[in-house]
């Protein structure tokens, strides 16, 4: 079988991309580690596909939830990762849950069977000097590729360890009680000023008792193999540094110098003063619908990290588009990296699909290989890409990562509704709805001009 196009890794994402690319009638050579010699510190089996933890894909409801939402959009594309979870469906309410081997022996028995497939089982140790090829390797990918990767894009663009901040969507910040303002009032500005953080001020009450929160919190422990990845220092958990002293974030990520408070404004000082502690958001995305809590990285619970976050002064209502963690994770820095076809732009030859471009999770990770497929059909057939809506999930997913975050402290992100563009004239009660209304209509608007693409 001569061959269209390489995919390298046979995950989620390349599964995907896969079964997208041969169902329009190109040859595709899947390279698989599993089984050819290679392995990941998670993966159990050589199957493809295969769930490395948890069973579930999430929310199921495409009414109110961006992630049922994504698996709309999805099976609405033939997704072969949708029909595989829907053969492979266990009870679990409204969320989709599948049983793990059901599922990827279904994924792997219809690439098996496909006449344009070829599932080849061998470790890539290089990025493909040339050729269409798409990299969907994920969060394991084997250490001589990511050292070819990172030969390619440059060695700050390839993380190892994701070290994840909470992110908060900005309508449910109380600017009642926070303020906009830079540091010295040194912003991002023309003229050098600008007031580019949220701040929320803290007495020192509640300074002592966030910190004695911080340090009798439940933590996630890491699992044996992340054990041995060192922490950067740029991305050490807040309550190991709150273990360090009472002081140390005081004079770290919650330093109050240069912060007046213009709450706090009086006579004799009118600018306000500062706090004896803030805690700061910096802006998330284009959209500005999404701020990340500044060196908030933690590994405390999730269900902790809710509690604790919202008795931060202005967050008490605070709704949180992810919670922050720390895992091995490898993936890069795609807003800087990839062009809006996930291609490289040193490199367009290659394309990246799956968790390796800053996306998380098992749905998120098969949608950004459904979209590389069919970019990559497209190209093949000498077509011209139309992106999804960025109303969509899918848009929305891939808009983020290909640009509208910000690319100097892009971390992965899971679809939200912080994503879409923001619908504020609809009342917040009816918005999650409003969204995902506007986002079928749209994009079934967009799948009626993929037809053009060769079947
Ligand atoms: C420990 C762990 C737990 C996770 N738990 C969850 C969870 O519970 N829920 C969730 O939604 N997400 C979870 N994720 C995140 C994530 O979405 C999944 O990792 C998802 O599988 C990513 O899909 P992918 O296709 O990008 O990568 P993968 O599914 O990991 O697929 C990549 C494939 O590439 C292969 N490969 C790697 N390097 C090479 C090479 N050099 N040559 C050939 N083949 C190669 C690998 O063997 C693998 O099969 C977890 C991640 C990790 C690491």
């Amino acid at each position: 079988m001569t061959q269209d196009i390489r995919i390298i890794g046979g995950g989620l994402a390349g599964s995907e991309a896969a079964w997208q690319l041969a169902q329009r009638g190109f040859n595709v050579r899947l390279s698989e580690m599993r089984g050819g010699g290679g392995s990941t510190a998670a993966h159990l089996t050589d199957a493809l596909a295969e769930l490395v933890c948890s069973n579930s894909f999430r929310s199921d409801d495409d009414e109110r939830n961006a992630v049922g939402l994504l698996h709309h959009e999805m099976r609405r594309m033939d997704s072969l990762v949708m029909q595989a979870g829907e053969a492979a469906r266990v009870p679990a309410g409204s969320a989709l849950a599948v049983d793990r081997d059901v599922f990827s022996a279904h994924v792997q028995d219809a690439l098996d069977a496909h006449p344009n497939v070829n599932v080849v089982r061998e470790v890539v140790e290089e990025l493909p000097a040339n050729g269409a090829t798409i990299v969907a390797t994920g969060p394991l990918t084997g250490s001589a590729l990511a050292e070819s990767i990172t030969r390619e894009t440059g060695s700050d663009r390839l993380a190892f360890f994701d070290a994840i901040a909470p992110i908060i969507h900005r309508d449910s910040i109380d600017m009642d009680i926070c303020w906009m303002a830079s540091r010295w009032d040194k912003g991002s500005g023309a003229d050098g000023e600008g007031k580019d953080y949220i701040n929320c001020p803290m007495t020192k009450e509640q300074y002592l008792a966030f910190h004695q929160g911080l340090m009798e919190g439940e933590k996630t422990g890491f699992k044996e193999w992340e054990a041995s990845t060192p922490y950067f220092d740029g991305c050490m958990p807040i309550e190991v540094m709150a273990e360090r002293g009472v002081e140390t974030l005081r004079y770290g990520p919650m330093k109050p110098v240069g912060l007046d408070n213009p709450h706090t404004a009086t006579a004799e000082f009118p600018q306000g003063r500062w706090p004896y502690a803030v805690v700061q958001l910096r802006q998330d995305n284009k959209l500005g619908t999404l701020w990340n809590m500044v060196g908030f990285q933690t590994k405390l619970k999730h269900g902790e990290q809710v509690r604790l976050f919202r008795t931060i002064p202005g967050l008490e209502n605070a709704e949180f588009a992810r919670l922050g963690g720390l895992h091995r994770n490898t993936f890069i820095n795609s807003p800087a990296l990839l062009d809006r076809q996930l291609r490289l732009k040193s490199a367009p030859h290659v394309r990246f699909a799956g968790q390796i471009t800053g996306c998380e999770g098992y749905v998120e990770s098969a949608a950004v290989g459904l979209m590389a497929g069919l970019m990559a059909a497209t190209e093949l057939a000498g077509e011209d890409w139309v992106a999804p809506p960025p109303t969509s999930a899918c848009g929305a997913l891939l808009a983020h990562i290909t640009g509208d975050a910000e690319a100097e402290h892009f971390q992965p992100m899971n679809v939200n509704f912080g994503l879409f563009p923001p619908l504020h004239e609809v009342s917040k009660k009816q918005r999650k709805e409003a969204y995902t209304m506007r986002a079928k209509e749209d994009f079934g608007a967009w799948l009626a001009k993929l037809e053009r693409i060769p079947a």
